[in-house]
């Protein structure tokens, strides 16, 4: 069954849009976190960042960049947060590749979503290592 966002893509349940191109959509979150959070999209039904081929990831990453420059200019929001959920697990429920684009304005009430922790260097250094190894797999 085609996800939510294929059937914005296709023209089969509305969506209020804000930019479109071959290769991407963005529009606005139909439940935002904040004024003007918007959604950019990949039109290609891909779960997760890791899936996405080089050329979707470029066309989203440069979708994303040009309607948050826009919101930047219209909202005049003090900052901008990009989010992208990947996995349930990580608060992800559509499961189709998208970028949030979350205005943020002085003491607005938008949750920060972690905490800092304190954690032993070594630990860390061994977790680096674990990544850099799987760098070339
Ligand atoms: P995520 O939790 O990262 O998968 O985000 C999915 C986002 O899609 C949520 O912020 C929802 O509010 C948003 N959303 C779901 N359905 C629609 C829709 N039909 N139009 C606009 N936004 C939607």
């Amino acid at each position: 069954m085609p996800s939510i966002f294929t059937r914005i893509v296709n023209g089969e349940i509305p969506a209020i849009k804000v930019y479109e191109d071959a290769d991407t959509l963005a529009f606005l979150d139909i439940n935002p976190a904040s004024r003007g959070h918007t959604l950019v999209i990949c039109k290609a039904e891909i779960a997760t960042l890791t899936e996405l081929s080089d050329a979707q990831l470029i066309a989203t990453a440069r979708t994303t960049q040009r309607v948050a420059a826009a919101i930047q200019r219209s909202l005049q929001p003090d900052g901008i947060n990009i989010m992208q959920n990947n996995g349930a697990a990580a608060g992800q429920t559509v499961f189709h590749y998208h970028v949030h684009i979350i205005p943020r304005w002085q003491n607005d009430d938008v949750v920060q979503f972690w905490q800092p922790r304190s954690v032993a260097k070594e630990m860390i250094v061994t977790i680096a290592d674990s990544i850099k190894n799987a760098m070339n797999r």
